[in-house]
């Protein structure tokens, strides 16, 4: 009787596979008393700390497309995605516990690969990966990641606290991530663009940097800062998040949103409107916040230290909800904070 021959995955199976991911292992936490192998991870906490945690899910079709994202991107899209929560909170990464639905037919390199940027990721922003769970998915792979840290109990950043005539900040550029989606699904026309111009749009979408570097310095530092959370389902949006919590509006500067010059040569080039990209799309994982103008300078020189560009995007307002766009020879224009990503509409 002729058998099928066994997939490489299927041969491993399922503690195969949980010991494969524990042999890479990259890095080992301090605060992890016990880590995979036991019902429970174990790990310490400190006097005076508070613990953060947060959980996000990746699942094919919805957040990536398996054949067009690079295996080793996606693992470190993982950890990024969760740490860049944690920057928003000025939190320190500790450690992460990943579920995983792997399709019985999923290429075993596909999966080594996912763990060789995963491991990568852990050992560069210093988080053990402590535990999981291993499931078979019918079609789709997905993962789904919570990762736990800690701030000092004096010292954290919440959405919450901004106050009118605070400024408004932002990391790095906009709408970068979000173009680069754009040109991988082919719908921008054909005016053809430079290589390296598309690489580091895509880059940007399949492979975000959390700033947890320059919020923990931020963070250990006297100055002030009043909210904060990152940019994840489009500018607009989030701020309205800071905004609803904080009980304010805001003022928000069209010209001064940052671009980078890769995304306006392209929008240019295509004739692309910009604004459903850099004020709506998705997936920046920069930092949003506001701060008192009297220590907008030292902030500027933090992120110097850091290699990070920060720019003055507008001003918090005391009308709780309204945000406007301000625009040169227009008048002000209404923004509703509920447009960018949401999944169900
Ligand atoms: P249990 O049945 O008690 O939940 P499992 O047999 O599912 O335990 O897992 C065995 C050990 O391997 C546990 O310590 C678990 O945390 C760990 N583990 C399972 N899947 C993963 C994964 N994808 N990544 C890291 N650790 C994992
Ligand atoms: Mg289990």
């Amino acid at each position: 009787m002729k058998r099928k021959s066994k997939s490489p995955l299927s041969k491993l199976g399922e503690f195969g596979l949980i010991d494969r991911i524990q042999n890479r292992q990259a890095f080992a936490s301090k605060s992890v008393v016990r880590g995979i192998g036991d019902d429970c991870a174990v790990y310490r906490t400190s006097p005076g700390r508070f613990q953060v945690i947060t959980t996000d899910a990746l699942v094919e079709n919805v957040h990536f497309i398996r054949k067009s994202h690079p295996p080793e991107l996606l693992g470190r899209k993982t950890l990024a995605v969760s740490l860049s929560d944690l920057a928003a909170m000025g939190a320190k990464p500790i450690l992460a516990v990943l579920a995983l639905g792997v399709p019985r037919t999923l290429d075993l390199k596909f999966l080594d690969r996912f763990f060789a940027g995963f491991h990568g990721m852990c050992r560069e922003f210093s988080v053990e990966l402590a535990g999981g769970d291993t499931v078979r998915s019918p079609k789709e792979f997905w993962v789904s990641l919570t990762l736990v840290g800690d701030v000092p109990a004096k010292r954290f950043f919440t959405r919450s606290g901004a106050k009118a005539g605070h400024v408004l900040m932002v990391t790095g550029t906009l709408g970068d991530s979000a173009l680069g989606l754009k040109l991988l699904s082919g719908k921008t026309g054909t005016p053809p663009i430079s290589q390296k111009e598309k690489s580091f749009l895509m880059q940007r979408h399949f492979d975000p940097e959390p700033r947890i570097d320059f919020s923990r310095k931020i963070a250990a530092s006297s100055i002030r800062v009043s909210s904060m959370i990152d940019v994840s389902d489009g500018l607009v949006q989030d701020l309205g998040h800071l905004c609803h919590m904080s009980g304010k509006g805001a003022d928000l500067d069209g010209a001064a949103v940052p671009r980078s010059k890769q995304f306006e040569k392209v929008i240019k080039n295509k004739n692309l409107d910009e604004f459903p990209l850099c004020f709506e799309g998705g997936e920046d994982y920069e930092l949003l916040f506001t701060t008192p103008p009297e220590d907008v300078k030292k902030i500027i020189t933090v992120a110097k230290k850091v290699g990070l560009p920060v720019s003055e995007i507008g001003k918090i307002t005391r009308h709780p909800g309204r945000i406007r766009l301000l625009q040169e020879n227009e008048s002000p224009k209404h923004l509703k904070p509920t447009s960018g990503y949401n999944h169900f509409s």
